[in-house]
């Protein structure tokens, strides 16, 4: 476990930490509510609920929502969605919002503390002050820096009343502009965030939209002014009582400032710790760049199969176990991970080996005729789950007519191709004997194979069978047992052509796989497809009871293996007379593009 050891265990303990009266761990995940999870989230669940849990602690979601014209509601809804199917519950569910009061008194304190002073400065001023920007000069404080304590108390009441506009005054630490860290030089700790008192109520009601700049999702208009959250962070942080704040990296140089604000205030102080982010290279991630993948139709929404937002992998069929092994197999360092998403996909090939059920699948049937078995010939054949006998076994009908796919024929044979060709055997897997091609059809326009006749190779009594060299999948049709099932299958392969789009020179959207999505219409499955539906934790329409529900898992969760072929899921477009499946991930790495 990634607790036991390195990074994580040299945290704990770093101990003790413990918050005024509570003597466990807290810990925090705390999501902007602007965008979807991803892979990379995963990462930083799986540290703060983990840790928590490891050490018999509690681990909070709060929602980091101190940006209303970035936050959506539906971000809010998918983000404890997304927690709660990774298998985690967050002890209490906060918001940064829970707390704008009490943040407030505490800037009002800041600023009496003479730890902070409103600023006018435009935006170019302050990165020159801050010895940035063209014609870089050093450092220098600006004249607000000095104001006294009551002006500036009383120009952050008039921000705080609208008496500003965007732009036109900030409240800003004063923190130590001789300090090597830019986190030290007077970071904003409030700013203006919705048009001035006066321009605002010349505005009509449906010039003010929703989620227009300045109206919050859970404070609506009380505020004009919003923390940052170099502001807000630490001290929700003590607020709360963290013990460890644990955060990506980044956040290093800010720790320094974290620590300030809290001292300053005379408040709690948690521990914050950074560990290395986890990036995924092969795809991309950013809110952005998926956007403009949406806009520009090349996937069809967020929870597209093939992205790599935690929506979409649960749709693709991923399942959250297999996350979570992956992640916890990366460890927890302060190095940035960098993995491709072919090695995550392989490591959830692993975990769907043991774990799931097995199925007989034609991705692209071709039917054969074995003409010397009867019309009316119907034998059952008993097909194994697993290789783990836990799994059971069901049953498939043998008929004289069953489907192959279209690749496991070859009009003429060749010593390297042991599946079926004219004059050449294969076995049929589990059923008793082999089956041989002894002539076929082909479409003249297309020039497809569009029949198969065969021969079944059962000996005269008392004569040796002779094993094939190879064995393939089939699904026989034999409508009174209604099989195959048909179905329409999504393969999913790689959104793009190289491993770095998110830095290629030329834009990812350059480098975009047009195959990315292989579609099968006519696909067929064999029919222990129901018992493994029936298995699944899926709402089914005559069941008995319906599920709770926080039980209401989606279709995803019918996950099988098609031998030979590719690991499958149901998508949620299935309906009770069609059936869609995803390609969760191919059986082999090298599986064709
Ligand atoms: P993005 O820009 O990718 O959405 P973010 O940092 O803006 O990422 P937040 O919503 O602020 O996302 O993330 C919540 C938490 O998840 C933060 O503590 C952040 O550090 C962590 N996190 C985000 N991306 C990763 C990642 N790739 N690996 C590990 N942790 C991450
Ligand atoms: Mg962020
Ligand atoms: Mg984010």
């Amino acid at each position: 476990s990634m607790f036991k050891s390195g990074f994580l265990a040299e945290v704990y303990n770093e101990k003790p930490v413990g918050s005024p009266g509570v003597d466990r761990i807290v810990t925090r995940f705390p999501p902007e509510p602007n965008g979807f999870l991803h892979l990379g989230h995963s990462k930083a669940i799986a540290v703060n609920f983990g840790f928590a849990e490891y050490h018999d602690g509690d681990c909070y979601l709060r929602y980091d929502d101190t940006n209303p014209a970035r936050e959506e509601e539906k971000y809010f809804t998918a983000i404890a969605d997304m927690i709660r199917w990774l298998g985690f519950k967050p002890v209490k569910t906060t918001h940064s919002s829970d707390y704008f009061d009490r943040l407030y008194e505490l800037a009002e304190d800041l600023i009496r503390r003479d730890g902070a002073y409103v600023c006018h400065c435009s935006k170019s001023e302050i990165a020159q002050q801050r010895g940035g920007g063209k014609g870089a000069i050093p450092r220098y404080a600006c004249s607000h820096r000095d104001r006294p304590v009551d002006e500036s108390l009383s120009e952050f009441r008039a921000m705080r009343d609208g008496e500003y506009g965007p732009q036109e005054a900030l409240l800003r630490m004063k923190q130590d502009l001789e300090s090597d860290n830019p986190q030290m030089w007077d970071l904003t700790a409030y700013r203006v965030i919705a048009p001035r008192k006066s321009d605002a109520e010349e505005k009509t009601d449906s010039e003010m939209a929703d989620n227009e700049i300045g109206v919050h999702y859970r404070t609506g208009n009380k505020w004009k002014i919003y923390p940052t959250y170099d502001f807000t962070h630490c001290l929700v942080d003590s607020l709360e009582g963290v013990t460890h704040s644990l955060c990506t990296t980044e956040f290093e140089t800010a720790r320094t400032s974290y620590n300030w604000l809290c001292d300053k205030l005379g408040v709690y102080r948690p521990m914050q710790r950074e560990f290395g982010r986890l990036k995924l290279s092969g795809t991309v991630l950013s809110k952005r760049k998926i956007m403009a993948l949406i806009s520009n139709g090349h996937v069809r929404d967020w929870d597209d199969p093939r992205l790599y937002t935690l929506i979409a992998l649960r749709r693709r069929g991923v399942p959250p176990g297999a996350i979570l092994s992956f992640v916890n197999g990366l460890g927890v360092s302060k190095a940035t991970t960098t993995i491709e998403v072919k090695k995550f996909e392989q490591s959830v090939r692993q975990y769907l080996e043991l774990a799931v059920s097995r199925l007989m699948v034609v991705l692209d049937p071709i039917p054969v005729i074995i003409d010397n078995i009867p019309e009316d010939h119907l034998e059952m054949v008993e097909l194994p789950f697993s290789k783990d006998p836990e799994f059971g076994s069901h049953h498939v009908p043998f008929t004289r007519k069953v489907y192959i796919d279209r690749s496991d024929f070859r009009e003429t044979s060749s010593k390297d191709f042991f599946r079926l060709t004219p004059g050449t055997s294969v076995g049929l897997l589990k059923v008793p004997f082999s089956i041989t091609a002894t002539s076929f059809e082909k479409d003249p326009n297309s020039g497809l194979v569009t029949l198969i006749h065969a021969r079944y190779e059962k000996p005269e009594e008392g004569a040796k069978f002779k094993k094939p060299k190879s064995y393939i999948h089939w699904i026989a049709d034999c409508p009174s047992l209604n099989s195959p099932i048909k179905a329409t299958v999504r393969n999913y392969n790689p959104l793009f052509t190289c491993d770095n789009p998110d830095t290629h020179p030329d834009g990812f959207l350059s480098v975009m796989n047009p195959h990315s999505e292989e579609i099968f219409p006519n696909a067929m499955i064999d029919i222990g497809l129901h018992e493994i539906i029936r298995k699944a934790p899926w709402p089914r329409a005559n069941s008995e009871a319906a599920p709770a529900d926080d039980l209401k898992v989606s279709p995803e969760t019918v996950r099988f293996q098609g031998m030979r072929v590719a690991y499958f899921c149901l998508d949620r477009d299935s309906s009770a007379d069609s059936v869609v499946l995803n390609r969760i991930v191919s059986l082999k790495e090298d599986a064709k593009k």
